[in-house]
């Protein structure tokens, strides 16, 4: 059973059904400063409903991989609060790890692990038992269309399988957020367009989503709310809709471009002031 063949599909994420509707991610007032004097982060002040499908949207350097190591215990703010679902994810980020499954900007596989292995040491980290990983590994295989790559080195596969293999990984331990990190920078269109099916499906079955990224389009297509960050700000904060309409424009591209000073790039011509 392949993802694409829509009606048998097997879940990729089964996420415990809760009462209510809990809050999957809050930040308050965070700041970064690295130690070379870099402000990453200014005040973001954010809040992430169990079941969004929430984008991070910002240019290179805007500081979204910042606000998500600080969230996962891969970096640790100067100032302000992390909960993920409750749980402070500063001191005692092993609650709010568990709670989260994260595919880096980076692929950071191990080059000598095969691809069933990546996913059952990445089961075992999280205390799931030798039975329970072995059919998650099957599983998470076949919905990714890895399953005959299963004893391949994880460093001898292409790019697309490697993206597959960090999304699956991510997935392993049935995480409650599941963060992506530009998940799709710098791959072909026809890998983009299998991820997005892949999150979709993710998060049509109640996990919540975060996702950083670049592309407009992107975030319009895949997310129900959409945060604007710019040199550690949280500028604007919505649906596609409502940005739109924040910034007098029709899409969230003019809304964009308008936040960052270049309403004269805008493609529907709407701006009366363009040159
Ligand atoms: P984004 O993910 O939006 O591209 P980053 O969070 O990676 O942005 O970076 C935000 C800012 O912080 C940039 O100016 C970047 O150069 C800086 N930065 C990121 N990581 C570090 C680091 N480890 N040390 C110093 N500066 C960093
Ligand atoms: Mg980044």
């Amino acid at each position: 059973m392949q993802l694409s063949s829509e009606t048998s599909s097997p879940p990729l994420n089964i996420a415990t059904p809760r009462a209510g509707h809990d809050i999957a991610l809050k930040a308050i007032n965070v700041s970064k400063r690295y130690p070379t004097g870099v402000e990453a982060l200014k005040n973001v002040s954010l809040e992430i409903g169990e079941g969004d499908f929430f984008g991070l949207l910002g240019p290179n350097g805007a500081g979204k991989s910042t606000l998500i190591h600080c969230s996962t215990g891969l970096a640790r703010p100067t100032g302000g609060e992390i909960e993920i679902f409750g749980s402070d994810a500063v001191d005692h980020y092993e609650a709010a790890r568990e709670a989260v499954g994260l595919a880096p900007q980076d692929i950071n596989l191990d080059w000598f692990l095969t691809v069933a292995e990546t996913l059952d040491f990445h089961g075992g980290y999280f205390g799931m038992r030798k039975k329970e990983r072995k059919e998650r590994v099957d599983e998470l295989l076949e919905a990714f269309s890895l399953t005959d790559k299963r004893h391949e080195r994880t460093r001898t596969l292409s790019g697309g399988m490697k993206r597959r293999v960090v999304l699956a990984r991510a997935l392993m331990h049935r995480p409650r957020l599941l963060i992506l990190d530009e998940p799709t920078a710098g791959v072909d269109v026809e890998l983009r367009l299998e991820l997005w099916q892949y999150v979709q499906q993710v998060n049509t079955e109640g996990t919540t989503i975060l996702l950083t990224t670049h592309y407009l389009e992107e975030a319009e297509q895949l997310c129900n709310k959409i945060a604007f960050i710019n040199g550690g700000e949280i500028v604007a904060e919505g649906t596609s809709g409502q940005l739109a309409s924040k910034f007098g424009v029709s899409s969230l591209e003019d809304a964009y471009l308008a936040l960052v000073g270049r309403k004269e790039l805008s493609r529907a011509h709407v701006g009366e002031d363009s040159p």
